[in-house]
């Protein structure tokens, strides 16, 4: 099982750097967004308390949030057998170390973070630009000055985090999908020889 953390601010391109990475090595993809968003459209319990949060740009609590993870890693068999793309999991210092444990269990772990660096104009002009398109609910102004303070104050320690246990992968994230995808297939090829020949094979 090898798995990636796309780790980036709201807007740096994790969502549509990760279909790359799925079609490079062959991961499945988890995104907690994408969970959490399928509950609120079939108008769950979980999707009700989601979106409570969700519409303020707040986090889900940590308790709730692993919870949900663990119930995806468990329902969907395959998802570990040959490894996961993590989207937006975790977000928080205490879901780093959850997923380590949860990993741990199946006796698996982290093998590289993608940090996707943006500037913070371009990371609000994306959203907006997402939100006119989808209609994501979330793309709007208010909502999205308050993920970013959000995102800075719990979310980018994370990057100390990971730096410290030699897994994150500093890119450039500001130009196009294709050159921004080449910095990741670089980096992680020198660091992680695993993955190397898991592209190799395809
Ligand atoms: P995303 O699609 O990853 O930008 O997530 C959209 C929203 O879902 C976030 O702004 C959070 O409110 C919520 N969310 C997604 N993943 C998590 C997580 N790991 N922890 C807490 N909240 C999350």
């Amino acid at each position: 099982m090898l798995n990636i953390v796309i780790f980036g601010a709201p807007g740096s391109g994790k969502g549509t750097q990760s279909d790359r990475l799925i079609e490079e090595y062959g991961l499945h993809h988890i995104s907690t967004g994408e969970v959490l968003r399928d509950h609120i459209a079939r108008g769950t319990e979980l999707g009700r308390i989601a979106d409570s949060y969700i519409s303020k740009g707040q986090l889900i609590p940590d308790d709730l949030m692993i919870k949900v993870l663990e119930h995806v890693l468990d329902s969907e068999p395959e998802l570990t057998s040959k490894g996961v793309i993590f989207d937006g999991f975790p977000r928080t210092i205490e879901q780093a170390k959850a997923l380590k444990e949860m990993l741990a269990r199946r006796g698996s772990r982290v093998h590289a973070v993608v940090g996707l660096e943006v500037d913070e104009d371009e990371l609000v002009r994306r959203m907006l630009d997402r939100g006119r398109q989808t209609g994501r609910a979330d793309d709007n102004l208010d909502t999205i000055k308050n993920r970013l303070k959000v995102y800075h104050s719990q979310t980018q320690p994370l990057r100390d985090y990971y730096i410290s246990e030699g897994k994150y992968h500093q890119i450039d994230g500001n130009s196009d999908v294709a050159s921004i995808f080449d910095r990741i297939r670089t980096s992680l090829h020198e660091r992680v020889p695993e993955l190397q020949s898991e592209a190799d094979k395809r």
